[in-house]
């Protein structure tokens, strides 16, 4: 049986589809199940909605984890939304939360798949070489008083612990570090900007389908490389798999490094695709807003990122989806979504 804790989150959905599709057994840990309602009647799929930060709930982790012969954790704020307004229990969660799972895997001698992000790489700050590698990047984060740090500096930590648990006490594990995965259920859609701040394809999304400004962050100058969910989840697969133990005790780059683009650029692709998929629509206008207006004080950002993929490339691992592509699946998604809920309206 494979566990996933946040198996209802968006990485966490399709996983579990994946595994159900390949026919194992799941057993899911969420406190919400919206996103895998249609796993529920699934006879090789358990859901508890339980939230692992109530002690109440302890007991069921240790259960779900000793029946398990590999876990997933998922679970964690990963919104920079957040990072600026709940700094704390960011760190509460991600961090000392997560750290009760690691417990639980090291005493039950179970193999943990531990989603940390790339945002541990931090600020590009002086750095020639953008493309970033799992055992030799360093880690560079900004002053304390930039709050969005304090997510990668949590993962951070929970990455050295979960490698220290692997030194000291043998603790079996492998670490991903996502890089901008996109694809549909992605984070949530907002009517109006003020309903809150999705990342950026969820946010752009929102703008094309609800006519309201797309809005370009300090310009939309920085670079994010994005990745399809389903390349993304391949991956993952792979490093489930395990083959001859290659992920054994390994930092995993997941991201497709091909997939670079300004947000402005991103914006811009966006735009085209839905007017061709939707001839209909209008588009919403585009708005240059500065970090701290759009998210708050303390708000910083990475410029670039690119993955180094080497170690996903020797296990066979090729991404299939370009931006355009992995925009026009994303993108066709939600039109579909958003014509068929008009449908069942009054
Ligand atoms: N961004 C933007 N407009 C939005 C949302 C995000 O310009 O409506 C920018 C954000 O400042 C960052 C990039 O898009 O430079 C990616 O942001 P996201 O929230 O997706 O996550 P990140 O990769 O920063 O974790």
């Amino acid at each position: 049986m494979i566990a996933v804790f946040g198996g209802g989150g968006f990485i966490g959905s399709h996983l579990c589809q994946r595994l159900i599709d390949q026919g194992k057994s799941v057993v899911a840990v969420d406190i919400d199940s919206e996103k895998i309602a249609n796993l529920l009647s699934e006879d090789s799929f358990t859901f508890h909605e339980a939230d692992i930060t109530d002690e109440e709930n302890d007991e069921l982790c240790r259960e779900v984890i000793k029946e398990a012969d590999v876990v997933f954790d998922l679970i964690a704020y990963a919104n920079p939304q957040q990072y600026v307004d709940k700094p704390l229990e960011v760190v509460e969660l991600n961090l000392f939360e997560n750290l009760k799972i690691v417990d639980l895997c090291e005493e039950t001698d179970t193999r943990l798949i531990q989603f940390s992000t790339c945002e541990v790489y931090g600020l590009l700050g002086n750095r020639d070489d953008i493309v970033f590698s799992e055992d030799s990047s360093n880690l560079i984060l900004g002053p304390i008083e930039d709050q969005r740090w304090i997510y990668s500096c949590a993962k951070q930590l929970l990455e050295r612990m979960v490698h220290a648990h692997g030194q000291e006490n043998q603790l079996q594990y492998t670490i991903i570090r996502p890089f901008n995965f996109i694809g549909p259920q992605m984070d949530y859609l907002v009517e109006s900007p003020d309903e809150g701040t999705p990342r950026v394809f969820a946010s752009f999304m929102s703008a094309l389908l609800f006519d309201h400004p797309m809005y370009l962050v300090n310009g939309g100058t920085n670079r994010r490389t994005f990745t399809y969910i389903e390349d993304a989840i391949d991956a993952i697969m792979l490093i489930l798999r395990n083959e001859g133990g290659q992920f054994d005790r390994e930092i995993v780059n997941v991201g497709h490094p091909n997939n670079e683009v300004t947000i402005e650029e991103f914006a811009n692709r966006m735009r085209t695709i839905y007017a061709e998929l939707s001839p209909d629509g209008t588009l919403p206008e585009l708005r240059t807003i500065s970090g701290e207006e759009f998210y708050g004080e303390g708000y910083d950002d990475s410029e670039r990122r690119i993955p180094d993929t080497d170690k996903l490339q020797s296990a066979g691992w090729e991404p299939r989806y370009s931006l355009e592509d992995l925009l026009t699946e994303s993108i066709q998604y939600y039109i579909d979504q958003f014509e068929s809920e008009l449908d069942v309206q009054p």
